[in-house]
């Protein structure tokens, strides 16, 4: 399970400190018709909005206090699957065990609302603490979804070609809030990876090593800014030009491409 794989690599990198993180995945394609009779195996949990194209989907999402290094050993055990009710406000757990979902759940199904909505094929949500990436969030200037992209993106080609929509910064709000989930869910129209300022990022992918590989190119491009800074000088960066012939060559889309 690439979910078990993911959660590995991102305690291995020491974005997963204790409970930190959350993975969501859209499941439905993988349901047998029993799934929709499975009896629920804890009361159900009201959502606090309505999502309308969420109706009887499925999705495994990591459990709320569960540790991503204990997720890459065993995901059931640490994870649950819920069924959304068919009133799109609220869901209920099916399997493996009664494991309540994390508190990013809002972010995590508002965007996979707008995902279906917007005819995408994206199935994987990811929230972690990417230490590069977050030391530069405590930095004004980067808070600036422009700039902050065009910085990362001139450090190395492949970064572009890897994470050609950039990233889009979502100013400080309440982990776990209705407002954070706002606010992620407006630059997800324009972003696969946002970064929630002073806090981590949240990626969108096809899959899950999608939003994690995105993630991982952009951190990259924060590291080698941050050993240049610490050789004593300010990193030159390519030039506009270079990055428009990257963009030109390798055919890289402006938008999400599924
Ligand atoms: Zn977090």
């Amino acid at each position: 399970m690439d979910v078990a794989e993911v959660a590995g690599h991102i305690w291995a990198k020491g974005w997963g400190e204790r409970n930190g993180g959350n993975i969501t995945l859209n499941v439905t394609e993988f349901a047998t018709p029993d799934w929709a009779t499975m009896p629920a195996l804890a009361p159900r949990v009201e959502l606090g909005m309505t999502l309308p194209y969420l109706r009887g989907m499925y999705f495994y999402c990591k459990g709320t206090q569960m540790r991503m290094r204990d997720l890459a050993r065993d995901p059931m055990a640490n994870g649950a699957v819920i069924r959304i009710c068919e009133d799109c406000a609220g869901y209920e757990m099916i399997a493996d065990k009664p494991v309540m979902p994390t508190s990013e759940l809002p972010s995590h199904l508002m965007v996979q609302n707008y995902l279906i909505e917007s005819g995408s094929r994206y199935k994987a949500t990811l929230h972690t603490h990417p230490i590069e990436l977050v030391a530069m969030s405590h930095n004004p200037r980067f808070l600036d979804s422009e700039v902050m992209t065009r910085t990362l993106w001139s450090m190395i080609p492949e970064t572009l070609a890897f994470a050609p929509l950039g990233i889009g910064v979502v100013p400080y709000q309440v982990p776990g809030s209705m407002e954070l989930a706002k606010a992620t869910l407006e630059k997800i129209h324009d972003y696969d990876v946002t970064m929630w300022e002073k806090h981590g990022v949240f990626a969108v992918g096809q899959d899950i090593m999608d939003a994690f590989d995105q993630v991982d190119v952009l951190n990259k491009a924060a590291n080698i800014y941050m050993c240049a800074h610490n050789m004593g000088f300010e990193p030159t960066g390519m030039t506009d030009q270079a990055m428009k012939d990257v963009q030109n060559i390798f055919h890289l889309p402006k938008q999400r491409p599924c």
